[in-house]
């Protein structure tokens, strides 16, 4: 089976032989990819020209209703989606609910506060600005939907959910998205392209897909198109850097990786309830998707007197946790995702173990539940210990991008925040603690290197959303090697995909633009 890439409102299939998509579990082959062939540049056109303008003929809450509809579709095809996951990912059925029911429940959130905005097709912010003696010349800020594509570079770990959080606030705007998923997990990515094209409820050039290599695609981009890239770094600096978008000014958000912390209190002690709470969502980041998330805890900086303890549970727990094939019963964590991801992974470790002492796993006598461990893709969940403190370098630097994750010993606030800092840019930080002072210290100071920080203590307890976990309604991304960018936030998000302007004019033509304008203000509401 050769996946079709949907351009220009026609389903095609890439020349040659393309890339094969793979079982990360029993090495089978599953598909192939190829974007060769495809005119990028006519695909990005007809984006603009026919899924653009019909877009934004509508009224927001017109394109709300649109992601509802897109919502009860995937819903309905979710037994698919899992049956896609399991064999393109070796997702267990928790790895698949985090990133398929993660896509609906973002959908239908977009949906729901894509409402407020109603009838209008443009955004009015703030008050009048004075620009005259008299009231006869002003200027008014507005926000308009961009009239280019959004054009959606995306990882391999959340098919689904990478696509829709993305896609969600970009069609409420009114803006067109081109996607190119990462060619080993596209199956499931392509699948649910096709089942909303199938239902007819997007205008022609409304969604598009690419799949395979991006080839020429952002040679193509113009100077009203955004380039949302969600991935490694180094591709980032590639995408930032490309000709056509240094040349154009075009818009680029970027998600890369990052060295996440959790960071447990001075009043974190073995048997308090932040103790608990701590370890239980540890060892959940740890193995859910194998430890395959953007904001996943890769560092825990813990009290030096509490961190032996500490490592001990997490070990424990971690030793309860069965690793295999996610068709038998009882596996708690699947495979990575490709044999080049835990090759990776096994590099990435052997730097980390240079200055680390393993605690729990890291290969020795590993083997996993009903699988062939020379061609599947299995790594065991493994905790390190780097009792170096601020000397330590990889810990800070490297992600190893699987269920891998080192304690750190830190004597006082100051050292916590000093290692927290040395990530040098996350998506979030976790702290475990009730104490005011400590918090109150720590939050501040470390808050302008990361995008979310969550505060958990014994009266939060349970009722978490949880550390890796993405909400629709709160801002994702952060700042330095995290890649800067900002997505979600709610209505937030749509800023990314409006440009402001200012009129300056009498009161008569403002009064005029402003009739068919929401209040900006609900964007941050
Ligand atoms: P990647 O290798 O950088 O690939 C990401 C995407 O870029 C893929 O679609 C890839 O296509 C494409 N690509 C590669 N080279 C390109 C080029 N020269 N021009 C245009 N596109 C190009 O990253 P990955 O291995 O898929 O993802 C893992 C990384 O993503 C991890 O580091 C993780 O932390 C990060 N991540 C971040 C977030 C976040 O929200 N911050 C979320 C998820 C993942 P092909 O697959 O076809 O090569």
């Amino acid at each position: 089976m050769k996946l079709t890439n949907h351009v220009y409102g026609q389903w095609l299939e890439g020349r040659g032989e393309g890339t094969a998509l793979v079982d990360p579990v029993t090495g089978e082959r599953l598909a192939s990819v190829s974007s060769e062939g495809i005119d990028l540049g006519r695909a990005l056109a007809f984006a603009r020209d026919s899924g653009g303008t019909a877009l934004r003929a509508m009224s927001y809450e017109a394109r709300a209703a649109k992601l509802a509809a897109i919502a009860e579709v995937l819903a309905a095809n979710r037994a698919d989606y899992f049956d896609i996951s399991l064999r393109n990912s070796g997702a267990t059925e928790g790895d698949a609910a985090f990133d398929v029911d993660g896509a609906i429940f973002t959908l239908k959130a977009y949906a729901r506060s894509g409402k407020a905005l109603g009838a209008a097709r443009h955004l009015k912010e703030g008050a009048r600005v004075a620009l005259a003696r008299t009231d006869a010349f002003q200027g008014q800020h507005f926000l308009t939907p961009l009239t280019g594509v959004a054009i959606f570079i995306n990882a391999f770990n959340f098919p689904a959910w990478g696509l829709w959080e993305k896609a969600a606030p970009a069609l409420l705007a009114g803006v067109p998205v081109l996607v190119k998923p990462a060619t080993p997990t596209a199956w499931l990515a392509q699948r649910m392209v096709a089942d909303v094209v199938a239902a007819g409820i997007l205008p022609a050039g409304a969604l598009s897909i690419v799949c395979g290599g991006a080839r020429d695609l952002l040679d193509h981009v113009g100077e009203c198109d955004v380039v949302s890239f969600t991935g490694s770094a180094d591709t980032a600096a590639r995408i930032r850097t490309h000709p056509a978008v240094v040349a154009q000014s075009v818009r680029v958000n970027i998600e890369a990786d990052s060295v996440n912390a959790a960071i447990l209190g001075p009043d974190a002690q073995p048997g308090s309830a932040e103790f608990d709470l701590a370890v239980k969502e540890i060892v959940r980041e740890m193995t859910i998707k194998s430890g395959q998330k953007c904001t996943a805890i890769r560092r825990v900086l813990a009290p030096a007197g509490v961190a032996r303890a500490l490592a001990a549970a997490v070990a424990e727990k971690l030793a309860g946790c069965t690793v295999g094939n996610p068709r038998s019963p009882g596996v708690r964590m699947g495979p990575l995702v490709s044999r080049a991801q835990q090759a990776a992974a096994r590099a990435g470790l052997a730097l980390l173990v240079s200055e680390c002492e393993t605690v729990f796993g890291g290969g020795g006598g590993f083997a996993p539940v009903d699988a062939d461990p020379a061609v599947s893709a299995f790594f065991p969940p493994t905790l390190l210990f780097c009792g170096e403190g601020p000397a330590g370098c990889h810990v800070h630097d490297v992600e190893v991008f699987g269920p891998v994750a080192t304690v750190l010993p830190y004597t006082d606030t100051a050292q916590a925040i000093a290692l927290a800092r040395r990530g040098r840019g996350s998506l979030v930080a976790s702290v475990y603690s009730a104490d005011a002072d400590f918090v109150g210290a720590l939050v501040p100071a470390i808050a302008d290197l990361h995008g979310r920080v969550m505060v958990v203590d014994a009266a939060v307890g349970s009722q978490h959303t949880g550390h890796g976990n993405v909400m629709p309604g709160c801002l994702h991304g952060g700042p330095g090697r995290a890649g800067g960018g900002e997505e979600l936030g709610g209505l937030r998000a749509l800023a990314l995909y409006h440009r402001r302007f200012v009129v300056q004019g009498g009161p008569a033509v403002l009064d005029a633009l402003a009739r068919d304008a929401a209040d900006a203000a609900l964007l941050g509401a």
